[in-house]
């Protein structure tokens, strides 16, 4: 049911364009951010506006190019010292001083640390809502607003949810839930550089050393090309050990079902489905994962899917591309053998 129309919080008409902030680490753009130039493309045809991409960061010029050729009309860049490193306070004034200045209709970011941690922040600075987390995007026919939506009460329903009155439309957006673009290197724009008006000492915080990026890699599942996962057939926590030196040799991501999560077998930043990641490896390895559709809603995009377990009936085989039927324990490490002599 739709509620009556309420009083517009500003003028609408004022209101023009969709923005995705690409967001970058260390000089490099996430993937969720051209993922969402992809389907800010769509929406921006479909709403007969411009695709703007934001980039904030320190020496970040060269990033323009591959904005435009996945879809960008316009790059807003803001570079300096202050913002080479993410922090709240600068990335939350640089953005919300560009909505002030130009009024976009429609905001996409990742539902990474950085964009969850943003994306509120902002909106409620310029005195939008957001919606957080979405799963998918499209254009509601009836009012022509963006349609998000996004898994609610714990995953037992999809919501869709429209910002009638307000403006920007926010949200943001799981990373792997849409396919990068192909990019059209052909393709150019309009470069708009941007002051910063935050001076460093108006930064509360400070990165003063990052300690863990190795960590980071095995935790990094948006974006992993391999990806090994632990279910409750891994028996114990430490059986995990099995899972995480599998996925170190690929260079790859590890992950848990809930099941595994739930029992403290490994934190909930390594939970895939529904409620935990989405994700879209090259290759997911599943151990001891029954296969579950909520397990399931987080993975099937992987372009291979190999499951072991140990019951030949487990609904995983149904959607695995290789199968293999046996007691993960004896299979993994004779697998982490072959492996390591290659
Ligand atoms: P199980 O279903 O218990 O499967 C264990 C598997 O291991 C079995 O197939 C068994 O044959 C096999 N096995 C046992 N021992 C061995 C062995 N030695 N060698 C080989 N195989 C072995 N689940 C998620 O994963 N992610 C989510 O995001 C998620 N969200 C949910 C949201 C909602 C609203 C609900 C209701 C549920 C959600 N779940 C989620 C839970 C989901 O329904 C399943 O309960 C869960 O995925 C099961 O995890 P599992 O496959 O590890 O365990």
């Amino acid at each position: 049911a739709r509620p009556a129309a309420a009083e517009p919080a500003v003028d609408l008409s004022e209101y023009k364009g969709v923005w995705v902030y690409v967001e970058q680490f260390q000089g490099k753009a996430r993937n969720v951010g051209y993922e969402l130039l992809g389907e800010g493309r769509k929406l921006a045809d479909a709403m007969g506006q411009e695709l703007a991409a934001i980039l904030i960061g320190d020496s970040i010029e060269s990033l323009a190019g591959g904005m435009f050729a996945s879809g960008a009309d316009k790059v807003y860049l803001l570079e300096g010292e202050e913002y080479k490193h993410y922090s709240t306070d600068a990335y939350t004034r640089a953005m919300t001083d560009l909505i002030h200045t130009y009024k976009p209709s429609v905001i996409l970011m990742g539902a990474t640390n950085d964009g969850r941690d943003l994306g509120p922040r902002v909106a409620c600075r310029v005195g939008t809502g957001l919606t957080a987390d979405c799963t998918n995007l499209g254009i509601d026919e009836e009012t022509g607003l963006v349609a998000w939506t996004r898994p609610a009460f714990g995953g037992n329903i999809m919501a869709t949810i429209l910002c009638p009155n307000h403006r920007p439309q926010m949200g943001t957006v799981r990373p792997n839930v849409f396919k990068r673009p192909e990019p059209d290197k052909s393709r150019q724009g309009e470069l708009i550089r941007v002051e910063g008006k935050i001076k460093a000492t108006d930064i509360r915080t400070k990165l003063v050393e990052i300690l863990a990026l190795a960590d980071t890699a095995a935790c990094n599942l948006e974006e992993a090309q391999f990806i090994v996962a632990g279910g409750r057939g891994m028996g114990k926590p430490e059986n995990f050990e099995l899972i995480e030196e599998l996925a170190a040799l690929l260079g790859g991501a590890v992950g848990a079902s809930r099941a595994a999560v739930d029992a403290g077998w490994k934190p909930a930043i390594h939970q895939v489905g529904q409620t935990g990641k989405t994700v879209a490896p090259k290759v997911y390895i599943a151990c001891g994962i029954s296969g579950a559709i909520q397990h399931l809603a987080g993975m099937s995009t992987s372009d291979v899917i190999i499951a072991i377990n140990k019951d030949a009936d487990a609904p995983i085989f149904k959607f695995a591309d290789f199968g293999i039927v046996g007691d993960v324990l004896e299979i993994l490490p004779v697998l982490i053998e072959e492996i390591k002599k290659i």
